[in-house]
C-alpha cells in the first residue's frame, strides 16, 4: 500500500483519488474504517448495525471494476454510514425504535440506491432519535450516541451516530436526515459539514417519513467539497418522490472548488443572535461574518420578524403530520406486535403494540399532533401555524430579494452534556431554533464548523441558508469560509478532535 497517512483520516475525495489511481485498494480502506469501528465504536455508539459483510463485498466489486480497467465514478471504494432512517434491502432499519426492531427492509431507498451505483461502501446503519425525534439522539431506543469531542456530551440530534461517526474517523462520509435541523444541529456540535438539500431536491422515497412537508435526507462530511460529492450523488430527480423536484442538479461541486465569495452580498438575520447565545458561539459567529468581509462580501443585516414564531409553528406541524405517518405502525404489516395471544383483538393488539413500541417522545408528538388536528381545534393550531410558515417564507423572500446567502450560528450553544436537557422537552427543542426556519420555507441550509468556543473547547458551526435550488451557493460560501479557517488554524479544525 503506497496510500501516504492514515486512511480513517483522509477526506472522501482523496480516498477515491488513491483508489482509483491504484494506490490503496477499496478492500484496504473499507477494512481500515471497520477496524476503527471496532476499536472505537464501543465507546462512541454511533452504530446501531455495522454490515461488515456487505461493506466488504461492495469493496471487492469496486476493486475488480478497476482491475477490469472501467471507469470508476468520484465516490467509487469510500465507506459511509448510513443514518438508520433509510431503507436498505437485506440489512435491518429500526430508525432507532423498538417498533421496527428486527425488520429487514424488502427495498432499497432511493438514496440507498443510487449511494450503491455510485460504488459507495456502506459500513452500517447509524443510531438516532427515535423515528428522527430529538436533537440529542437520546430518545433512541438503543442507548445514547456520545460525542467524540467529550463522550459525556450529546452529538445532537437526531442524526446523531452519522456526525459523531465522522468526528471518530468511523466514516469520511455519512447521511443524514433534516426535518428540523438534524443534519445541520448534529453537525456544529460535533464540528462537521451537514447539508440540508432543497426540500424536493432528494428523494424521499424509502425514508421513513416523520414530517412529509419537512423531511429532507442530505449529506454529512468532515469536508465541504467531500460533502458537494455526496450531495452530487445522491441528488436528482426521482418519479418515486411525487415531491421531488424534476430540474437539474445545480452544480455543487463546481461551487465547492469555486470557493470565492467576492462580490456576493451576505445577510446576518437580526433575530439569531443575542440572549440566549452562548458567549463564544457569538464570538466565533461574528469572526465569520468578519472574516466574509475580509474575503470580499457585502455583509448586510437582515430582519426576518416572523422566524420569532418558526419554533412553536413547527411543533405543531411536525407532531400533526406525525401523528398521520406513523398511525401505520399498527402491528399488522410490519414491526413490533405484543398481545397477540388469540383472544386479543385486533385493536387491543394494535394499542398494546403502540404502547410497548414507541419511546416518550413520540408518544408525546402522537399526542400533541392529534389534539392539533382533531375538528374544533384544527384552525387554532394547524391552520395558524400553516399561515406563520407562509409568513415565514415571504421573510425569507423578502431577505433573498436583496442578498445572495444568509448566515447565522447553527445551534444557540455548543454540544450540551447527556442528560442534561432530557427532561425539559422545551430546552431540548431550543436546540434547533436557527435551523427550523429553512425547513419550513423549503429552501438549502449549510452547517460547517467555524472554530472552538473558548469557554469549553468545543466546536461552534456557522449556518448558511440559499433560496430553493441555489445549493451551490452554500457550497461556495461554506468552502471558502473552510479554505480560510484552515489558513488561520494551520490544519483542518476536524483534526483537532480529541483522542478516543
Ligand atoms: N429536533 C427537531 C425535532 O425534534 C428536528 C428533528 C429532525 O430534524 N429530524 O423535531
Amino acid at each position: 500500500m503506497s496510500f501516504d497517512g492514515d486512511l480513517t483520516r483522509s477526506t472522501a475525495a482523496a480516498l477515491a483519488a488513491a483508489i482509483k489511481g491504484g494506490d490503496v485498494t477499496a478492500a484496504e480502506v473499507t477494512q481500515a474504517h471497520l477496524d476503527r469501528i471496532a476499536k472505537v465504536d464501543e465507546k462512541v455508539h454511533a452504530f446501531l448495525h455495522v454490515d461488515t459483510e456487505g461493506a466488504l463485498a461492495k469493496a471487492a466489486e469496486v476493486d475488480a471494476k478497476r482491475a477490469r480497467g472501467e471507469q470508476l465514478g468520484p465516490l467509487a471504494g469510500v465507506p459511509l454510514a448510513l443514518k438508520d432512517v433509510f431503507t436498505t434491502k437485506g440489512v435491518p432499519t429500526t430508525c432507532g425504535s423498538k417498533m421496527l426492531q428486527g425488520w429487514v427492509p424488502p427495498y432499497d431507498a432511493t438514496v440507498t440506491r443510487r449511494l450503491r451505483e455510485a460504488d459507495v461502501v456502506i459500513l452500517g446503519k447509524t443510531n438516532m432519535d427515535e423515528f428522527a425525534m430529538g436533537s440529542s439522539t437520546e430518545n433512541s431506543a438503543y442507548g445514547v450516541t456520545h460525542n467524540p469531542w467529550d463522550l459525556s456530551r450529546i452529538p445532537g440530534g437526531s442524526g446523531g451516530g452519522s456526525s459523531a461517526s465522522l468526528a471518530a474517523f468511523e466514516a469520511p462520509l455519512a447521511i443524514g436526515t433534516d426535518t428540523g435541523g438534524s443534519i445541520r444541529q448534529p453537525a456544529s456540535v460535533t464540528g462537521t459539514v451537514g447539508v440540508k438539500p432543497t426540500y424536493g431536491g432528494v428523494s424521499r422515497y424509502g425514508l421513513v417519513a416523520f414530517s412529509s412537508s419537512l423531511d429532507q435526507g442530505g449529506p454529512c462530511a468532515r469536508t465541504v467539497l467531500d460533502a458537494a460529492l455526496l450531495h452530487a450523488a445522491i441528488a436528482g430527480h426521482d418519479p418515486m418522490d411525487s415531491t421531488s423536484i424534476d430540474l437539474p442538479v445545480p452544480d455543487v461541486v463546481g461551487a465547492a472548488k469555486l470557493a470565492d465569495v467576492k462580490g456576493m452580498r451576505i445577510g446576518v438575520v437580526k433575530q439569531f443572535d443575542g440572549d440566549g447565545y452562548q458567549d463564544g458561539v457569538r464570538q466565533r459567529f461574528h469572526e465569520s461574518v468578519d472574516l466574509l468581509r475580509e474575503l470580499g462580501a457585502t455583509i448586510v443585516e437582515v430582519d426576518c420578524p416572523s422566524f420569532d414564531y418558526a419554533l412553536p409553528a413547527y411543533y405543531l406541524i411536525a407532531p400533526s403530520e406525525c401523528s398521520s405517518n406513523l398511525a401505520r405502525f399498527d402491528a399488522m404489516r410490519y414491526g413490533l406486535r405484543v398481545g397477540d395471544d388469540g383472544v386479543n383483538g385486533v385493536e387491543e393488539v394494535t394499542s398494546l403494540s403502540r404502547e410497548a413500541g414507541f419511546g416518550p417522545e413520540v408518544k408525546r408528538r402522537i399526542m400533541l399532533g392529534t389534539y392539533a388536528l382533531s375538528s374544533g381545534y384544527y384552525d387554532a393550531y394547524y391552520g395558524s401555524a400553516q399561515q406563520v410558515r407562509t409568513l415565514i417564507m415571504r421573510d425569507f423572500d423578502r431577505a433573498f430579494a436583496d442578498v445572495d446567502v444568509l448566515v447565522s450560528p447553527t445551534t444557540p450553544t455548543t454540544a450540551f452534556k447527556i442528560g442534561e436537557r432530557a427532561d425539559d422537552p422545551m430546552a431540548m427543542y431550543l436546540a434547533d431554533l436557527c435551523t427550523i426556519p429553512s425547513n419550513m420555507a423549503g429552501n438549502a441550509g449549510m452547517s460547517i464548523p467555524v472554530g472552538l468556543a473558548p469557554e469549553d473547547g468545543l466546536p461552534v458551526g456557522l449556518q448558511i441558508i440559499a433560496p430553493a435550488m441555489a445549493d451551490d451557493r452554500l457550497y461556495r460560501v461554506g468552502s471558502a469560509v473552510e479554505a480560510a479557517l484552515n489558513g488561520k488554524w494551520g490544519r483542518p479544525l476536524i483534526q483537532e478532535v480529541p483522542s478516543l
